[in-house]
């Protein structure tokens, strides 16, 4: 099957000041539109044509494996953030309050886990096998569920995220990042698992 590049849950203008309209054109347009193009031709005569993204994601390795799951990766980013004004769930605050101390501790502890990771990856929220709530980080292009791990939120720490607003300063495009989390979203991620 041809994998499409997934349309943008807003408009590109719609998460600024915290993220310009010229980081997500080159962000979805051409980053992750290139992903696409290139599983695309990758996986033409292979016995992962027929397989869905997770699925290719699952049974993968090498550049097929990358793109596919870089692929992924940027669909649950863009589904991670929103302009919208987001609540978490009581179910997940709770869970929050009751894994990291506190609200605050939990951002603290996700921000500084995104700001240290060295080199590109992902920072996520994830649901262990025995449900508890987990920060990880993967490397490049590293997907929670080959770890057997549930994702529920995620934040791309590669520098074609925030070079064009924040140049070389993570920790400013993270804590902008942090006011457009989708925590809708989120909530929905854990209601589900
Ligand atoms: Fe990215």
């Amino acid at each position: 099957m041809k994998h499409e590049l997934m349309e943008l849950p807003f408009g590109y203008d719609a998460l600024e000041p915290h993220m310009s309209r010229e980081t997500l054109t080159y962000h979805h347009d051409k980053h992750h539109q290139t992903y696409v193009t290139k599983l695309n031709g990758l996986i033409v005569g292979t016995k992962f044509e027929s397989l869905s993204l997770v699925d290719i994601v699952k049974e993968s390795d090498g550049g097929i494996f990358n793109n596919a799951a870089q692929i992924y990766n940027h669909d649950f980013f863009w589904n991670s953030i929103t302009p919208n004004d987001t609540k978490m769930s009581t179910q997940l605050e709770k869970k929050i309050e009751d894994t990291f101390d506190s609200i605050d501790k939990f951002k603290e502890e996700f921000l500084t886990k995104a700001t240290t990771h060295f080199g590109s990856g992902w920072v996520w929220l994830v649901l262990d096998k025995s449900q508890n709530l987990k920060i990880v980080s993967t490397t490049n292009a590293g997907v929670p569920l080959t770890k057997g791990l549930t994702p529920l939120l995620t934040c791309d720490v590669w520098e074609h995220a925030y070079y064009i607003d924040f140049r070389n300063v993570r920790p400013d495009y993270l804590s902008n990042w942090w006011s457009i989390i989708n925590w809708d979203f989120v909530s929905q991620n854990l209601t589900n698992s």
